[in-house]
């Protein structure tokens, strides 16, 4: 369950698999009532695909306060038999609306028929998506819950996509070490949100890509072990003179000291320049604070 907008993971739960060759039944509906049951009564909304969206979680998640709203399975056998896509023959972006109770359905057809259910939207209301025709974009007009449903499921996406990109290297057979992984990048990828909103103008500065934050965190954690890189010199005695700064790395990189001292809220220096003897970044106003820290 991730935040829509830019991909915080807020809960998981993991696929234990099938018990006794046999999936659970129920598996989907349990899972989202697990994940959502925190915010009963919360009136969130919470978009979900094919693999959860039933009738019967939407009702159940209505009555507990969670606005719902997914994709449903073009066989989706709750259907009624004259909104089948075989039935309702659309033309290309056309699409039909249904309402029972409180439950939306929408079936639009595009390449293929999208089917979406909702437990809080209104059947009339309409919204945009862009699509393709030819060599220009177009906006089509469509049923609100399916644009709304295109618009709300992109967090799950970017945070599928951004922890996707550097998992592909770990196709390790032990099971444990994929989750470890896993789990590792979600905690960075959530760290990198929390640290662009907390410190925008450094984020800004530092790691304009979330490739650029693994890096600097890679370092932090393990060293840096990339090449061609001169180790730092022995310390010989720390006398005041060693510590002196320079250029030392090509991006930029926040100092150190300002981490050290770090008041909550107040800007932290972002320098190129760095202590070659201690090997770490230290920007320009914390020369003196560095020199005196490292002579204690
Ligand atoms: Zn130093
Ligand atoms: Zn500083």
């Amino acid at each position: 369950m991730a935040e829509s907008d830019i991909g915080y993971m807020h809960a998981f739960q993991v696929y234990t698999g099938k018990e006794f060759g046999q999936q659970e039944k129920g598996l989907a509906y349990r899972v989202v009532m697990d994940l959502c049951r925190p915010m009963f009564g919360s009136n969130l909304c919470v978009y979900m695909d094919n693999f959860y969206t039933s009738a019967d979680l939407l009702r159940d998640l209505h009555i507990r306060g969670i606005y719902a709203c997914g994709t449903v399975r073009s066989n989706w056998k709750s259907l009624p038999k004259d909104l089948l896509p075989k039935q309702v023959k659309l033309q290309k972006h056309q699409y039909k609306v249904a309402q029972n109770d409180e439950l939306t359905f929408c079936i639009w057809q595009d390449t293929k028929a999208v089917l979406v259910l909702s437990n809080f939207h209104d059947p009339l209301h309409v919204g945009q998506v862009n699509r393709r025709t030819g060599a220009d974009q177009n906006a089509v007009e469509v049923p609100k819950q399916l644009a709304d449903y295109q618009k709300y499921m992109k967090g799950v996406d970017t945070c599928d996509q951004m922890i996707g990109y550097y998992l592909l290297h770990h196709r390790s057979r032990k099971w444990w070490r994929r989750l470890f992984f896993y789990l590792m990048m979600v905690s960075a990828h959530n760290s990198y949100i929390i640290v662009k909103d907390v410190h925008p103008e450094v984020a800004k500065e530092c790691w304009p890509k979330f490739q650029d934050y693994i890096e600097d965190l890679l370092e932090d954690l393990i060293g840096d072990t990339r090449a061609n890189r001169e180790p730092p010199k022995v310390d010989c005695g720390g006398r005041a003179t060693e510590h002196s700064l320079e250029q030392l790395y090509v991006k930029n990189k926040v100092c150190r000291e300002c981490s050290l001292s770090g008041v909550p809220g107040q800007r932290k220096g972002v320098t190129k320049m760095g202590c070659r003897q201690c090997n770490t970044p230290v920007h320009l106003a914390c020369q003196s604070k560095h020199i005196m820290r490292m002579l204690q």
